[in-house]
């Protein structure tokens, strides 16, 4: 395979990864970062101070060879913990025991990743030199330096990991066919800190990520290696009840008195946070074509970015990677056609996971409580145990799976309608040992072909 020389725009969680997989390939790669390094600063480490990392994330970091130097950070969630308004929870597991995901420090992520691209020889990490434009057809990135000088650097290709606003990207944009896309949500987040307890211990269960359901919105806790929890309001901007309406601190504690009461208590910076940290916007991004020529190529939130109620985002750019290794592999001479064959595989899998992220925003915040999706939900375990090879469930096929998130959606779609059929005749669980019942699941189950789960499918290219 040729060495070629790179430059990765972008040192967030998946720009770093990729140069990493790179330069173990013996690519010269050049890691270009508007921020000051991580590292060394204190600066903010990006949008949400922890992410949950699954199994397409993984696999990722495996990859990479950083499984093991990683996995001491990582705090495992094994279900969600649901809130009531009486305060009272309930906890329904994410899949079989031993199957979690993982809360992770974004911000130590991030550092582990630029520490690991700069061991690998043939590197270099520029900080604080943002992209200002691209020259497509070199390739090359103009940069403008610490000291506010214009500077550009050219290579082989160029990958734009930049992120939801990228420079890359709006070179593209002027492309004639380039397709593209930008939608926000009516909806905000902000993040808040829940500490641990006066002695030093998690204030909530620590094996779990916390759900506080409210129908239109609902608050998120992660926990952190201090035993702190962060938490995320989603909320509307706008209306009756949203951050708009929210002015005052009385606002705000009464708020949270009548929503989350269990929270207040926990949270002594409630309404100094609420009001000294931003609101962040969320938003999907759907683009096309990724790539230009074999010379530049899009990848992670710079092609797709996603709204975070599947906890997918980053796991989605990792997969990304891992993907388009294989491609480059496929035709290690011509990365024009490995770009054009890569993106054109992958884009049906972003929008995807673009679709269920929207999705699964209305089942966290709305669903969890109701009764009757959680009979709904222990009926689809109940299937998933009785035809493990054809019923999967969805959150499974996402999150401990590599199945493509394309092919998840189809299956969870054929799923819904067994689902919603058996429903109607599903007053309790012991209906389905009912031999009407039992016969009609063997009937409709057959619809589902049968799945190897620990298959890796769409890992290579055709
Ligand atoms: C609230 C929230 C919660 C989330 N939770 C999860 C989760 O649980 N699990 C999950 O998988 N995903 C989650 N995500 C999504 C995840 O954060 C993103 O998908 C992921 O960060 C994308 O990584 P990236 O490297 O593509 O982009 P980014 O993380 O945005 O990194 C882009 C990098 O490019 C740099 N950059 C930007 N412009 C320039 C320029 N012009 N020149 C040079 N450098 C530039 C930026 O400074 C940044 O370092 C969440 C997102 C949000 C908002």
């Amino acid at each position: 395979m040729l060495r070629r020389s790179v430059i990765v725009v972008g040192a967030g969680l998946v720009g770093a990864l990729w140069a990493r997989l790179l330069a173990q390939r013996g690519h010269r790669v050049t890691l270009i970062e508007r921020r000051p390094d991580l590292r060394c600063t204190d600066i903010p480490g990006g949008r949400s101070i922890n992410l949950a990392v699954s199994d397409r994330g993984w696999r990722g970091l495996r990859l990479a060879g950083l499984e093991e130097r990683v996995r001491p950070f990582a705090l495992p969630m094994e279900g969600r913990m649901i809130h009531d308004r009486a305060a009272t929870t309930h906890f329904q597991p994410y899949g079989k025991p031993g199957q979690a995901i993982y809360s992770f420090h974004r911000r130590r992520l991030n550092e582990l990743l630029l520490t690991a691209v700069q061991e690998c020889p043939n590197t270099q990490l520029l900080f604080e030199h943002r992209c200002i434009d691209v020259d497509l057809d070199v390739p090359a990135v103009i940069v403008e330096t610490p000291a506010g000088e214009l500077r550009r650097l050219d290579a082989e290709a160029v990958f734009g990991v930049d992120g939801a606003y990228s420079a890359v990207r709006s070179r593209l944009q002027h492309l004639e066919g380039f397709s593209y896309c930008q939608e926000y949500l009516d909806y905000g987040y902000k993040e808040l800190t829940l500490p641990p307890t006066a002695g030093g211990v998690w204030a909530l269960e620590p094996r779990a990520l916390h759900i506080w359901p409210r129908r239109s919105f609902m608050l998120i806790a992660l926990p952190n290696p201090d035993r702190s929890f962060t938490c995320t309001l989603f909320f509307p901007l706008e209306g009756e009840l949203s951050f708009a309406a929210l002015r005052t601190e009385a606002d705000v504690r009464a708020f949270f008195q009548s929503e989350f009461p269990d929270v207040v208590p926990l949270m002594p910076r409630l309404t100094e946070e609420f009001f000294s940290n931003p609101t962040g916007s969320l938003l999907t991004i759907r683009c096309f074509p990724w790539s230009y020529d074999g010379k530049v190529l899009l990848l992670g939130d710079a092609a797709h970015a996603i709204v975070p109620f599947y906890g997918q985002g980053m796991n989605a750019g990792f997969e990304d990677c891992v993907l388009l290794l294989d491609f480059l592999q496929h035709y290690p001479d011509d990365w024009a056609t490995a770009f054009r064959a890569f993106e054109r595989f992958r884009k049906p899998h972003a929008d995807a996971i673009a679709q269920l992220a929207l999705e699964n925003f209305v089942e966290m915040r709305d669903k969890v409580a109701d009764p009757r999706f959680l009979l709904r939900k222990r009926l689809e375990q109940y299937l998933a145990d009785h035809y493990p090879d054809r019923f999967i469930p969805l959150y499974t096929m996402v999150t401990f799976s590599h199945i493509p998130y394309a092919e998840a959606l189809r299956r969870g779609q054929i799923q819904d309608r067994i689902l919603d059929t058996l429903m109607t005749q599903t007053e309790t669980e012991t209906d389905w040992e009912n031999p009407r019942l039992q016969q009609l699941m063997v009937e409709l189950v057959v619809e589902l072909e049968p799945y190897n789960l620990n298959s890796l499918s769409g890992a290579a290219p055709e």
